[in-house]
């Protein structure tokens, strides 16, 4: 995620992640702009949409897994320097179930979560969320989520850990968990909204200059 803004009431249901649209959009944009959308799998670079790599399903990661503890912290690093509150691994072109948040509440917590996912929602409880996202820059879009979530993870030293939230949290974690498994917080849009918010997507995008398309 991603810069979640403010919540209310509404109603909603979910679309596909990848229609023959996106494929074209993808394929446009990709021959106008190779180099840019070209990474080395091990950077820790700000992936943005189309890069195939946020449309791809995340493995769980080994218990006891050394690299992870580097990812978490590097992830945290980029987390603070883009000044965002929720960052999923993939969103830094790594396919694995890793997240971190901090949505800067008092005191300010930062979470690093491995194998997070949610085992109970508030299935009677939608509320409006407007949210943007790093790998979605400029633009933002009011979508619907449980207003609370209850989230099992592992943390940085593979303890078993358990989270309940609400509000900005309880946003923040589906949207970053909706990463891993290669969903944007648009899926969640119809598709006459999201391919409106894709038209103009790619037209801002095109519009940057080349050194400002990544924020990092
Ligand atoms: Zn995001």
């Amino acid at each position: 995620m991603c810069n979640l803004l403010s919540a209310a009431l509404l109603c909603c249901y979910v679309v596909g992640t990848c229609s023959a649209t996106d494929v074209k959009r993808v394929e446009l944009l990709a021959n106008s702009d190779v180099k840019e959308k070209i990474k080395k799998e091990n950077s820790m670079e700000l992936r943005i949409y189309p890069d195939p790599v946020l449309l791809n399903k995340c493995a769980e990661v080994e218990i006891g897994d050394p690299t992870v503890k580097e990812i978490l912290n590097e992830m945290a690093d980029k987390l603070y320097k883009w000044n965002g509150v929720g960052l999923a691994a993939p969103q830094v072109g790594i396919l694995k179930k890793i997240v971190v948040i901090d949505v800067r509440d008092e005191p300010p917590t930062l979470y690093k979560m491995i194998n997070p996912k949610i085992v109970w929602y508030s299935a009677d409880s939608l509320v409006e969320s407007k949210e943007g996202c790093l790998s979605l820059p400029g633009l933002s879009e009011t979508v619907l989520r449980y207003e609370k979530v209850k989230v099992e993870y592992l943390d940085e030293n593979f303890n078993k850990c358990e989270l309940e939230a609400e509000g900005l949290l309880s946003f923040c974690l589906q949207h970053e968990l909706d990463h891993l498994e290669g969903k944007l917080y648009i899926d969640h849009l119809s598709q006459s909204k999201r391919d409106s918010f894709l038209d103009k997507f790619i037209k801002l995008q095109a519009s940057k200059p080349e050194e400002n398309k990544h924020e990092n």
